[in-house]
């Protein structure tokens, strides 16, 4: 059997610190995996002069596979989101966030088991937009959803409820003031839905939604939804569960996928050693599901549960008092 090649992009901030952390837990179970180092964000733009180089992209689209820290984007020096960029370039247009509680937590809730399917390169993140004015007092932004992009996004998300044995699926969306793209997606979301009588279908307005989240969130199983909604609701299914750190995500087009934690490069934290590495190492758990190694994806899944339960050695966003090595060391200790 061929080696798996994986492309790996430490990131900005926390990244190499959690990205170092799942590829030691891989390591471990005996993945077996080669791994290619690319850079991108801030570290790219110092060593290369580019936040997103030709070589990463390169090696991104040989692979097929890439892991993925989280990438610092500059504010408001005209740079397009690397994510963003990588997303369109690629066409992952599916952003699978699952959220899973683990008892041991700090989190209100047990028992969440949540997929949030969120389309990844329409809605509000085209990048179509403009300052308007000349004193810069007027902006203005477009919203592209297209009956192929919303068909094939809840299509993706029907396909997944049924391979995991799932319930129900909720289209949320804005239909009620966003009528045109809005609108659409839910038009289709609905003719969609008749295609897959075995499985509930229902739908709920955004600002419900998140509502309903907070209160109930237990009637919840796969949400799929445009790209801005998918973004916020997806953080706010992390808090269910414990925070951003709990939190993992893959980007999945027909061809290539990365794999990813939901949050940011966390630069309040970054270098201190306190960054809780569980999102990206789910994030990998996720990448071996897609790779069809669910065994090796059970027993890292396993190991997580049983350092958080016990609460040893765990990070501070968990209520332990432990560091990112500790908690790695922790979870290496029970594979
Ligand atoms: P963030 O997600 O980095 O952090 C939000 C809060 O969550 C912070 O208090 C942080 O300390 C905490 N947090 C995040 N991850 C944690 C972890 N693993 N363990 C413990 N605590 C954790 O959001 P931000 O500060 O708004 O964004 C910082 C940068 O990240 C920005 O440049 C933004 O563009 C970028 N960003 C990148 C991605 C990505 O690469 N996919 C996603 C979101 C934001």
């Amino acid at each position: 059997m061929t080696q798996q090649r994986i492309t790996v992009i430490k990131g900005d901030g926390i990244g190499p610190d959690i990205v170092d952390s799942a590829l030691q837990i891989l390591d471990k179970v005996g993945c077996n995996f080669a791994y290619d180092f690319a850079d991108a964000g801030l570290m790219a733009l110092e060593n290369h002069g580019e936040l997103l180089p030709q070589e990463t992209l390169e090696l991104i689209e040989k692979n097929k596979v890439t892991l993925k820290g989280p990438l610092t984007t500059p504010v408001g020096e005209g740079f397009t989101s690397i994510n963003v960029s990588l997303r369109k370039r690629f066409q992952m247009y599916a952003n699978v966030r699952p959220v899973l509680s683990f008892k041991g937590t700090k989190a209100r809730y047990e028992d969440i088991d949540i997929i949030t399917v969120r389309e990844n390169t329409e809605g509000m993140y085209s990048g179509l937009g403009q300052v308007v004015s000349e004193d810069g007092s007027e902006a203005e932004a477009m919203s592209k959803i297209t009956r192929a992009g919303a068909e094939r996004i809840v299509k993706f998300a029907y396909e997944l409820a049924r391979r995991e044995g799932r319930k129900k699926v909720t289209a949320v969306h804005k239909a009620n003031i966003l009528k045109s793209t809005s609108g659409l997606f839910l038009k289709v979301a609905r003719e969609v839905a008749n295609q897959y009588p075995d499985i509930e279908s229902t739908e709920m307005i955004v600002d419900n939604t998140c509502m309903q989240l907070v209160m109930n969130p237990h009637q919840f199983d796969v949400i799929v939804t445009t790209n801005l909604f998918g973004d916020i609701i997806s953080d706010l299914c992390a808090g269910l569960v414990g925070g951003l750190g709990m939190a993992p995500g893959a980007n999945i087009g027909n061809d290539c996928a990365i794999f990813e934690a939901v949050h940011g490069s966390a630069p309040d934290i970054a270098g201190k050693n306190l960054a809780n590495p569980t999102s990206v190492i789910l994030a990998s758990v996720q990448m071996l599901e897609y790779l069809e190694m669910s065994d090796k994806a059970d027993a890292i899944r396993k190991a997580l549960k049983e350092v958080i339960e016990s609460g040893d050695r765990t990070t501070r966003d968990l209520g332990g008092e432990h560091g990112t090595t500790d908690f790695t060391q922790a979870v290496l200790d029970r594979l």
